[in-house]
């Protein structure tokens, strides 16, 4: 299906203005207190739609400074941004968050030359002595995300440009179930190869983590009966043996799309403090929010008084 340009902008400007309606409500806010960033952390990452860093790490407007593209790999115009940030905002960590079936990974670069146009054939190649090689350089394809976040975090240390004082790490954020894996968490995994090998592992001691974070915090933000979901979650994954992330993809996929098919655009159902979208994600539920449907007030600013509000330190 080919969405034209014009009803994308459009779509956009709507938003904008929902966004705005949201400001008036004092459900959004684009007001930012403090410094900027709040925290001296650059992340390089993927341009993958489907990462939304600022979600996925719970992060709020002016948090911290984001950089992508196409595989998150260290670049010229990355040093550009990176020295900026650095040496006008006073950023002292650098993030390299790749994450799980990259498309930088799946480019066929024959496929990609035969779609170029002469000149961009000509210019990419330009010193003409090795032509592959030249768009291997172009395109920074890798055949491997793990590995690939590994050679990025050593491209930033060994950026002469970059004082040795900065710390970089290495992360992989899995698409498919929202994970985000520490530094210390891959570092026994040289390739993607072992890593899939023992994903069911590792995916189960995240759960076991998750269970103790829900333990703790119960009480603050999460409703009741998240623990059982969560301990049922982990019940599913004693079925699966050694399924690679991929696959497991594949079937999340499949499951995700089939109930989207079945229940176009209902709104959620309000069960107590916790919604169940109709078995949208029932398999896959992790945290549920409380959604209230939005009431839109035109002029008159409602003041909501605010009940919990996470403190710095909570981060
Ligand atoms: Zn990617």
């Amino acid at each position: 299906m080919n969405v034209k340009f014009e009803d994308i902008i459009q779509k956009f400007v709507e938003g904008n203005k929902q966004y705005q309606g949201q400001i008036l409500q004092d459900e959004e806010s684009n007001q930012i207190d403090g410094k900027i960033p709040r925290y001296p952390v650059l992340i390089l990452t993927c341009m993958d739609p489907r990462i939304d860093v600022y979600r996925i790490f719970q992060l709020k407007l002016g948090d911290a400074f984001v950089l992508r593209n196409a595989g998150n790999v260290y670049t010229e115009d990355v040093l550009r941004s990176v020295l900026v940030a650095i040496h006008k905002y006073n950023i002292q960590y650098i993030v390299v968050l790749g994450h799980l079936d990259c498309g930088m990974k799946k480019l066929r670069l024959q496929d990609l030359t035969n779609k170029l146009t002469d000149s961009a054939i000509k210019k990419i190649g330009k010193s003409g002595t090795n032509f592959h090689l030249e768009l291997l350089k172009f395109f920074k394809a890798f055949t491997d995300e793990i590995k690939n976040i590994e050679n990025q975090v050593y491209k930033f240390r060994n950026a002469r440009e970059i004082p040795t004082d900065i710390r970089i790490m290495g992360m992989l954020y899995d698409p498919n179930t929202g994970w985000v894996f520490r530094n210390e968490e891959l570092k026994s995994y040289s390739n993607y190869e072992d890593f899939a090998k023992d994903y069911r592992n590792i995916l189960q001691t995240k759960k076991f983590e998750l269970i103790g974070y829900i333990e703790s915090h119960q009480d603050e933000i999460i409703g009741e009966g998240v623990l059982q979901d969560v301990e049922r979650l982990i019940d599913i994954d004693e079925n699966r043996k050694n399924i690679p992330p991929t696959e497991i993809t594949k079937n999340q996929e499949s499951i995700i799309n089939e109930k989207f098919e079945e229940i176009p655009n209902e709104p959620p159902i309000i069960n107590s403090n916790k919604i169940v979208s109709k078995g949208v994600y029932s398999d896959l539920i992790s945290i549920p929010k409380i959604k209230i449907p939005k009431i839109f007030i035109p002029k008159i600013k409602v003041h909501v008084p605010v009940i919990y509000k996470k403190s710095k330190e909570d981060f």
